[in-house]
């Protein structure tokens, strides 16, 4: 096919499956499917007939059956898309759902005081949910309805808009049939114009299971949808939170100014009813729950968050546990070498006792050795004294010998003069006669002394 709703034939590649218009901003199914397909003529073998509730639902894409989606949904889906309507339409205002499944939201909104009815392709689903929610069902396509144009306050489309094989038509059909005021509220997928076809498929991207090109003909962005009902005169769009918010968009969008009731409004139109009240009460239920479930999110991330915790302070437990046996063995080892240098300190004591007392000893010692100095270099000095007297006198005596010696030589040579003199003297003749003679012995012994008698 490959040709936008917008009318752009050059499509950009995004898969295999589905072109890219840049124009718009539109994911555009290759496959494409055209309003004939789309209706059911025979529900055993055409597309939307009973196979696609049942088998292909299941099987195929792993969807609960239509008997538990009938149970089901009524609080996963239809009590967030009634509480959505409300803010926007009030009981008892008249809606009708296209693509309504088997009926449970048309049952709900009916409950709470809607004047809702419901259209869907296949008249065996019609039938069903006909049976199992009483509710009033017709066989679509719509455009073949008797509905009188500008009759009705809402029309709301859950999952079908990305499903038509021309959104064009059968939303300007849809927009005809609504009152100057109403809206339309749709559910439908979110293409975002970044997405990238491979970044999808290689982070395993939550809106990779919307690329059903047999089914989803339009995967619309927020910029395509709403130049689509621009296009059709309904300029007032108002974006509200998706159930399924990773892959869907839900918004409310009209041809007058949204106009949107406070919660106290809404309080009072459902309990103006017994049934409203009901619904009312499931309201409150799922707030409380979706409350709790708030609560329990936050609760499981800070349990993980404290998990973390406590895994890390084990880890610094465990490490703080091996460090203090560390430290133990450490401080047995230091004990062990602190009495070891104990004892050495006493054997060392000891050792330095015995050197004290050697050392008083040779103290004393050699106080005793040094007066012995004192008293040796004190005799020793007086030896030298002594010695130095003894010099002099040696010296003095030295002296007085070689005076001597001079002296005695002076009269040894004196006596020989004498002597000769004597020899001399004797030797005169009267003399030696006097020797010889003389009654004087005295004369005698001189003259033999100087030899002189023999003469
Ligand atoms: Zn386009």
């Amino acid at each position: 096919m490959g040709i936008c709703w917008c009318g752009n034939t050059k499509l950009l590649s995004f898969s295999a499956e589905y072109g890219e218009c840049d124009e718009c901003g539109t994911l555009v199914s290759l496959e494409g499917m055209t309003p004939e397909q789309l209706r059911v003529g025979n529900d055993e073998t055409d597309f939307y007939g009973k196979q696609y509730w049942l088998n292909h639902q299941s099987s195929d894409l792993g969807f609960p059956d239509i008997y538990k989606r009938a149970r089901n949904d009524l609080t996963e889906r239809n009590l967030h898309w009634l509480k959505t309507l409300l803010k926007y339409r009030l009981p008892s205002a008249k809606v009708l759902e296209l693509g309504c499944s088997h009926g449970s939201f048309v049952a709900l909104m009916r409950q709470a005081g809607y004047d809702a009815a419901g259209v869907e392709m296949s008249p065996w689903v019609v039938e069903f949910g006909q049976k199992i929610f009483g509710v009033p069902i017709s066989v679509g396509p719509i455009e073949n309805l008797d509905i009188v144009p500008g009759s009705l306050d809402v029309i709301a489309l859950m999952d079908v808009l990305e499903h038509l094989p021309d959104p064009v038509a059968t939303m300007a059909h849809c927009l005809q049939l609504l009152k100057p005021d109403g809206i339309l509220l749709i559910q439908t997928p979110q293409f975002k114009e970044e997405m990238d076809y491979t970044a999808l498929v290689e982070t395993k991207g939550a809106f990779l299971e919307q690329l059903k090109a047999d089914e989803h003909l339009y995967l619309f962005s927020d910029r395509s949808v709403t130049r689509l009902f621009q296009q059709l005169g309904a300029e007032y769009i108002e974006f509200v939170p998706a159930i399924f918010g990773i892959y869907d968009m839900f918004f409310a969008v009209s041809r007058a100014q949204l106009q949107v009731n406070i919660p106290e409004q809404v309080d009072s139109a459902l309990l103006s009813t017994s049934n409203g009240r009901l619904a009312l009460a499931l309201l409150d239920l799922r707030e409380r729950e979706l409350d709790l479930m708030r609560k329990l999110q936050e609760s499981e991330s800070d349990r993980a968050a404290r998990w973390t915790q406590i895994e890390t302070l084990t880890a610094m437990l465990k490490e703080s546990e091996s460090d203090r046996a560390a430290r133990g063995e450490q401080i047995e080892t230091l004990t062990r070498m602190l009495r070891g240098s104990k004892a050495n300190r006493v054997g060392l004591g000891e050792q330095i006792e015995s050197l004290a007392g050697m050392l008083k000893k040779s103290d004393s010692d050699r106080a005793a050795l040094g007066v012995q100095i004192d008293s040796l270099t004190a005799m020793l000095t007086e030896l030298d004294f002594d010695r130095a007297a003894r010099g002099e006198q040696i010296e003095s005596l030295s002296g007085m010998l070689k005076e001597f010696k001079a002296d005695s030589a002076a009269r040894g040579e004196q006596i020989e003069m004498l002597v000769v003199d004597l020899r001399a003297l004797f030797a005169r003749p009267g003399f030696r006669w006097l020797i010889r003679f003389s009654s004087w012995p005295e004369v005698r012994k001189l003259a033999e002394r100087v030899g002189a008698h023999n003469e």
